[in-house]
């Protein structure tokens, strides 16, 4: 009978299962503080820079 050569580790299995949910179900996002956008959660906000209550990127000196 055919059989799986290997074990497919858990890893590989939820590594392939994860992709699933990448696809379909939209990115959690959080309201910035700062600003009020939604932005993704722990990472400094995409419209201001600022995470956790102060200034981590400078938009200004950019533009
Ligand atoms: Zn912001």
């Amino acid at each position: 009978m055919a059989n799986p050569k290997a074990k497919m580790s858990k890893s590989r299995r939820d590594k392939r299962r994860a992709q699933f949910n990448a696809r379909t179900k939209p990115a959690t996002t959080v309201l910035c503080a700062n600003c009020g956008e939604p932005t993704l959660p722990h990472r400094a906000c995409r419209h201001c820079g600022h995470y956790r209550g102060r200034c981590v990127v400078n938009k200004l000196a950019k533009s």
